[in-house]
């Protein structure tokens, strides 16, 4: 047991640095920068499943819920923060809401919810925040992609400009689209302090796009694409 654990944790790791260096080739990032180890060790990346709990987010028509899709994608891309060495803490790690337990009605259960992810992102000392979520347009099905949302905090747009020209060049190949400045009204988005991107990783009002989403090799690879993106705003910087 313990063997076959280990074994497909390693086969795990093993493919996620094969991922990585292709996806370094693809996205053709610059040569490994003289990081500076201060700047390494003292950030730590903040992975936020969007949803969770009795809030499943968006629903295709298959029955597929965002808040699961979220949390498989936020665990991969967790898993391979880690293994190139950055600090990182998840908000969630099981299908679950994060509100107190005073929350009673579905309404307070969802203010508490984004509250306390709020003030758990803003307690985190030098926090970069990426927040994973699916986007749903019933109204025109055939919309697909990823797309990046950034806070208005300093250096948010730096990193979304890289991990979306990251996905374009691997999730939404022949059809790149654009990061764009949240709306306000999203709360998270507006109250933390820190850096903070929102990736929507697709569409499930599209029925292709939803399987895809919901298969760990897609999942891989937006963990890889979102890393890489990530990863190269860095040397930008
Ligand atoms: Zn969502």
């Amino acid at each position: 047991m313990f063997f076959v654990i280990k074994r497909k944790t390693l086969l795990f790791f093993f493919g996620a640095l094969l991922a990585i260096a292709a996806a370094a080739i693809l996205i053709r990032l610059p040569a490994a920068p003289a990081m500076s180890p201060v700047h390494r060790a003292a950030r730590t990346v903040v992975i936020d499943a969007g949803h969770g709990g009795e809030d499943g987010g968006a629903v295709a028509l298959s029955g597929a819920v965002e808040s699961q899709i979220n949390l498989a994608i936020a665990k991969k891309l967790d898993a391979l923060l880690q293994l190139i060495g950055e600090d990182t803490q998840m908000i969630r790690t099981e299908d679950v809401s994060v509100h107190s337990a005073n929350a009673q009605t579905l309404r307070e259960k969802k203010v508490s919810d984004l509250k306390n992810r709020a003030a758990a992102v803003n307690a985190v000392p030098d926090a970069v925040l990426i927040s994973v979520h699916q986007n749903s347009l019933p109204s025109v099905p055939g919309v697909h992609g990823a797309q990046v949302f950034y806070a208005d905090t300093p250096k948010s747009s730096d990193i979304a400009v890289c991990v979306q020209q990251a996905l374009n060049q691997t999730i939404n190949t022949g059809h790149g689209k654009r990061e764009k400045q949240i709306e306000p009204t999203i709360y998270l988005m507006k109250n933390v302090s820190c850096p903070a991107i929102l990736v929507e990783c697709g569409f499930l009002s599209n029925p292709q796009e939803t399987e895809r989403l919901q298969q760990a090799s897609h999942q891989k690879k937006l963990a890889v694409s979102i890393a890489a993106g990530f990863l190269a705003a860095d040397r930008e910087g």
